[in-house]
């Protein structure tokens, strides 16, 4: 049977259908942030927030390195089962360093990431009671905030070998990264009520400029955003192509955050304020 050719009309929607589909996988979360999509973001936008997150992580590493350990998985098992350890801390390759304990944790869960008994398995694939161990990092969204802290570190000291496919994914790229860096600076930093003053403070106002007007932003910034899963990974490597516009995305609310969590990162930021910004004359941001 011959197949029926396509007719002119059958072509001219097939053609609009496909523009459609195309500006569908284009169009990415950033655009909420971003009235004007074609807006170019270079490098320069990004730095002043790359020098903050800087500052925030190396200040905040050593308070809460224990705690993130276990998150990571990178906590001994035996430790956290047992309180002990066969080995000594510098033959076993995992760390001893912790007070958390939990006796019915599945060793394949938290080893290997895969257990073959899933929901059926006697052990248990979740940390427990966290925090009766943990001071700061006790959800999964304070996790989440803390390793895109540490993800925006590593960044600023690999942009350069950052190879980035293509100019579309590198415009994301830049976008998610502020977008990002917003949220955070938004629920990390003391702040005026109905303001953006912190936003300007602790980042170039000319970046927060190009976004959204002040009462969109502060609206958007009250929902859940959809991060990249590969900001959240422990180890990443810049050299490859490792970022694409439509990553595999992970949805966070950034206002889930206990009062301790908040009150560590507040005292951060102030002290940013009165070390850098205050004396090259930058104003308060809060009461
Ligand atoms: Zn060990
Ligand atoms: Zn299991």
């Amino acid at each position: 049977m011959a197949s029926k050719k396509p007719n002119t009309d059958d072509l001219i929607q097939r053609t609009k259908d496909l523009k459609l589909d195309q500006n569908a996988i284009l169009s990415t979360q950033t655009d909420r942030f971003y009235p004007n999509r074609k807006e170019k973001i270079n490098f320069a936008r990004l730095e002043k927030g790359l020098l903050l997150f800087i500052y925030v992580y190396e200040t905040a590493k050593s308070t809460l390195s224990s705690e993130i350990a276990l998150w990571d998985h990178r906590v001994c098992f035996n430790m956290i089962k047992d309180g002990k350890c066969a080995k000594s801390s510098d033959q076993c390759h995992t760390e001893h360093q912790t007070t958390y304990r939990q006796s019915n944790l599945c060793p394949y869960w938290y080893i290997n990431n895969s257990c073959k008994f899933d929901s059926k398995c006697k052990n248990t694939h979740h940390f427990e009671q966290v925090s009766k161990y943990h001071r700061f990092i006790c959800t999964e969204t304070e996790v989440d905030v803390y390793k895109l802290i540490r993800f925006i570190r590593n960044f600023a000291g690999h942009y350069i070998d950052s190879v980035i496919s293509e100019k579309n994914d590198q415009q994301d790229l830049y976008k998610n990264i502020i977008v990002i860096m917003i949220h955070l600076v938004h629920v990390l930093s003391l702040k005026r009520a109905n303001s953006i003053e912190h936003l300007n403070l602790f980042l170039e106002a000319t970046t927060i400029n190009q976004l959204v007007p002040e009462k969109d932003l502060l609206n958007e910034l009250e929902k859940p955003y959809d991060i990249p899963e590969v900001f959240l990974e422990l180890t990443m490597n810049f050299n490859t192509y490792w970022y694409r516009y439509d990553a595999k995305k992970q949805s966070l609310n950034f206002n889930r955050l206990s009062s301790e969590f908040l009150t560590f990162f507040n005292n951060i930021f102030r002290e940013y304020y009165e070390g850098r910004l205050k004396s090259r004359g930058a104003k308060i941001a809060w009461n």
